[in-house]
This record gives structure tokens, C-alpha cells and sequence, in this order.
């Protein structure tokens, strides 16, 4: 047996005093252990059904029914306990459990998006040159653009008929279906592309996707691939060119998503940022099993990535409406539940790279497996652009997580003056709502194929559980 001394007054007095970040494994339960591979099962299920915004809509409110939500009509009466969502025209979504307290009280909610980079088909898309077919893409959101070549690509989305029907597509996903490819030019030959900048190397009109290479009809005939591509699509979707128009389509890494490292400690996969954030909100409003005593609210925003403009946006009356009509059933106004609710903005964070650590300040940025990251303010330069949460607020939000054992960091968005982001903080903050970033450290932010820590995708939900107790 070895004896163990007694601390010294500098031990002592360091325990006391220092701040200890310790990794989440070594604070993690048995029970949170168990609990977060369950969970993470489920939320790679979740990426893999949802990889558009609509497709996100149509999981979470499968999901709900299950649960026992219902759409919330206007004008009827809701009692403590009722579970109500809303679509948003199917790319956005807002579900509430309604509380003990009058909403007067304010409400718990989670805000997170569902929108993810990808590339966007043109409305005028199909076009042929030198014997190949290409569908023209208008990237969206924010991409290093080299990295959408030569991986395989799905293609989701909607196309409206002449007469008014929808057609959903999803080519791509199930076993044995083709998949879609943007190229990039081979070493051998790129001479010229190497000397360009990162921006340079791919540019966004060569972003164009092959879709096919056969000849349909007479050799003296011209146009002939497009027009085997435009008769595949007539049989499949009984669609013609014109029908692009009025389309929505999309090229998203075709990848499922998978656990990442010899340990699976990690989950990889298209568009964490940010369903990761958006299924832990989910997730936590689904298993709300008692009346809450403040009503929850969980809204799964679209067009983030763009600025959260529009009506699916998170800058959209559609939540004021939705709140409103919430508020109207207990005549409280709007403007009193605001002043007293509370958001989490949940939205992904960079984790700490060690292969780009000069990007990062060591002391101030979120790491995998620290647990879930608040961020008191986001933006760039000199904060600009940010939603600065109060330290009172912050100061909620250590003793709700105590109480609630949640593994938890605090960092910014990478090194000061390095670059810089937002999320739809700043959108509920306008509103008069106390909000404060929260969200999972993802490392290759944006790119297809980003990658999480387990431990930090299950505490983002067990803080969100958290809040909806508050
Ligand atoms: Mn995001
Ligand atoms: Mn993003």
C-alpha cells in the first residue's frame, strides 16, 4: 500500500482556485456512457434520412407524431402538457410542450438549423458539351469549393409540374442507385491550378455535375445525351426541361454517416452543422416526459447558412406567429412572454484542430470531448456582428448545467481577427429574448464530410433537456 501524502499549501490553495477543464471522459457517468451511444444511433438514423431542410422537416415530424404532437390549431384552447408543432412550408419547423406557468412567464427555447452547405442545381440546369451531360450548381452557403470535387453526390429535392403536382426526388441513397460526380483536373496537368489561390483552384462555375454520357437516338442527331437524360427523367418523374424552373434540387454528399476512429468516439458524416444541434433540441423536446414547468420550445430554422433571411429564415415572422398564436390561448401578449423567455441558440463551434492550430487560440477554444460549447458572443473583428450574452445569463446557465450534470466548455469561434461566424442568435436576441450560443465542436466545419465527438453530440442534448427543466 502506498501512502498518500498530504496536499501541500500550493495544491491546496490551486484546487481551490484555478479553473480545471478536465476531458469529458473522465467525468462522464456509467449511466451517460450507456445513454450516448443510444443516442448517437439515433442521430446518425437522423442524418441519414435528413440531409435537405424539407427531409429534416419530414424525419422531425414523423418523429413527433410518435411522440404524441399534434398540429397546433389557432384559436383552440391548450392545456399544460399539450404537445403542438408547426411547419413552416415544410423547410422549417416549431414544436412546443406547454408548461404549468402562463406563458407570461416566458418560454424555454431551442433554436437551432436545418440547412446545410451544398450545391444548388440552376434553374436552367441540363445542358451538354462534347458529348457529356452536366446539371450547372450555384453553391450555397459557405464552401471551400475544391472539396465538392470528385466525391460522389445524391441529388434531393422537389420538382413542380406544369400542372401543379409535386415530385420529390432522391436519387442516389439507396443501394444500388447512380450517384453524381463534380471533376476536378489531374495532377499531371495541373501545372497552372496549383500556382492559383484556394478560391481560384475549383471557381463556382466549374462546379458542374456529370450526369451522364450516352447517346439516346441517329448518330446525325445533335444534343443526344441531354436528350437520354431528359427522357430518363420524363419516365421516372414525367418531367420535362421546362419543369427545372419551378424545381428545387440539390447535390449533397451521397456518404451515409458513419462512427470515425478505431474507438468510434466519433461520428462523421454531411451536415452536422447543424443537425447535430437541431436533433439534440429534437430530441430533447420528444422526451419531455412530465408537464414542464415552463413551456418548451424547439424550432428547427432554415436558410442559416445564408443569413436567416426569408419566410423559412430565422428572421421570419412564421415564429412571432407561431409564439403569438401560443400566447393568444392564454391572452397574454407577445411582447411579455419575449422579455421573459429564454434561448439557447444551438449552433455548431470550430473544435480545436492540431493539424491548424495556428487558426485557433488554445486558451479560448472549444475541444473535443470537453462537452457542449456555450459561446458568449460570436461575429468577427471587434465582436461585430455579435449577440453578447449577458454574464448574468451565462451565470444561469453554470448552475442550470450543475444541477443537471452536464458536461459543459466555454470558447470562441477561433483566434481574434482570424475570421469570424454568426449564428441566428443575434435573430432571437433582436426579439427581446435572453439567448446564448450553445452547440457541439465540429471539426471540418462545412466541408462534406464533418466530424464530431460523441460525447459532445449527447451533452448538447442533455443541455438542452437542461433548459426545457428550467
Ligand atoms: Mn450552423
Ligand atoms: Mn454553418
Amino acid at each position: 500500500m502506498t501512502q498518500t501524502k498530504a496536499p501541500t499549501l500550493a495544491q491546496q490553495k490551486k484546487e481551490a482556485l484555478f479553473f480545471q477543464r478536465r476531458n469529458g471522459y473522465d467525468r462522464l457517468t456509467p449511466e451517460d456512457r450507456e445513454a450516448m451511444e443510444d443516442y448517437c444511433q439515433g442521430y446518425k438514423d437522423f442524418l441519414d434520412q435528413g440531409k435537405t431542410e424539407r427531409e429534416c422537416v419530414d424525419a422531425a415530424i414523423a418523429l413527433a407524431q410518435a411522440a404524441g404532437f399534434r398540429p397546433l390549431e389557432r384559436g383552440a384552447p391548450l392545456r399544460p402538457g399539450d404537445r403542438v408543432y408547426r411547419s413552416n412550408r415544410g423547410k422549417a419547423l416549431m414544436l412546443a410542450v406547454i408548461g404549468e406557468e402562463p406563458l407570461s412567464q416566458g418560454a424555454a427555447i431551442a433554436a437551432a438549423h436545418i440547412d446545410s452547405p451544398r450545391l444548388d442545381l440552376k434553374q436552367n440546369p441540363l445542358y451538354e458539351e462534347k458529348e457529356l451531360a452536366y446539371l450547372k450548381t450555384h453553391y450555397y452557403g459557405g464552401i471551400k469549393k475544391y472539396q465538392w470535387t470528385t466525391i460522389p453526390l445524391a441529388l434531393h429535392g422537389v420538382v413542380v409540374l406544369a400542372d401543379g403536382r409535386s415530385v420529390t426526388v432522391r436519387i442516389g441513397e439507396d443501394p444500388g442507385d447512380p450517384q453524381f460526380t463534380v471533376g476536378d483536373l489531374l495532377p499531371h496537368l495541373a501545372a497552372d491550378q496549383a500556382k492559383k489561390t484556394m478560391g481560384e483552384i475549383v471557381k463556382a462555375e466549374q462546379l458542374n455535375l456529370f450526369i451522364g454520357s450516352r447517346p439516346l437516338g441517329e448518330a446525325e442527331e445533335s444534343e443526344r445525351v441531354k436528350l437520354c437524360i431528359l427522357d430518363l427523367l420524363h419516365e421516372k418523374y414525367g418531367m420535362i426541361e421546362e419543369d427545372f424552373l419551378s424545381a428545387e434540387l440539390m447535390a449533397v454528399p451521397a456518404a451515409k454517416a458513419v462512427d470515425v476512429g478505431l474507438d468510434r468516439s466519433a461520428i462523421g458524416a454531411y451536415g452536422q452543422d447543424d443537425r447535430v444541434c437541431a436533433y439534440a433540441c429534437l430530441k430533447a423536446m420528444l422526451d419531455l416526459e412530465e408537464v414542464p414547468k415552463t413551456t418548451a420550445v424547439c424550432v428547427l430554422a432554415d436558410k442559416e447558412e445564408v443569413g436567416s433571411l426569408g419566410v423559412t429564415g430565422m428572421q421570419s415572422a412564421a415564429f412571432d406567429v407561431f409564439m403569438s398564436d401560443l400566447c393568444q390561448s392564454q391572452g397574454i401578449p407577445l411582447k411579455a412572454c419575449y422579455e421573459t423567455s429564454l434561448c439557447l441558440s444551438a449552433d455548431v463551434t470550430a473544435a480545436y484542430d492540431p493539424n491548424f492550430s495556428d487558426a485557433y487560440e488554445s486558451r479560448n477554444s472549444a475541444y473535443f470531448n470537453y462537452g457542449v460549447c456555450l459561446s458568449k458572443y460570436t461575429g468577427s473583428r471587434g465582436k461585430s456582428g455579435a449577440s453578447d450574452a449577458s454574464a448574468e445569463l451565462v451565470g444561469t446557465l453554470r448552475r442550470l448545467f450543475a444541477q443537471h450534470e452536464v458536461i459543459w466548455q466555454l470558447a470562441e469561434l477561433g483566434k481574434t481577427d482570424q475570421g469570424g461566424g454568426g449564428t441566428v442568435a443575434c435573430y432571437m436576441a433582436n426579439r427581446n429574448i435572453d439567448t446564448i450560443d450553445a452547440g457541439v465542436p465540429v471539426l471540418s466545419m462545412h466541408a462534406p464530410f464533418e466530424t464530431t465527438a460523441k460525447l459532445d453530440c449527447y451533452m448538447t442534448c442533455k443541455a438542452v433537456k437542461a433548459l426545457y427543466h428550467i
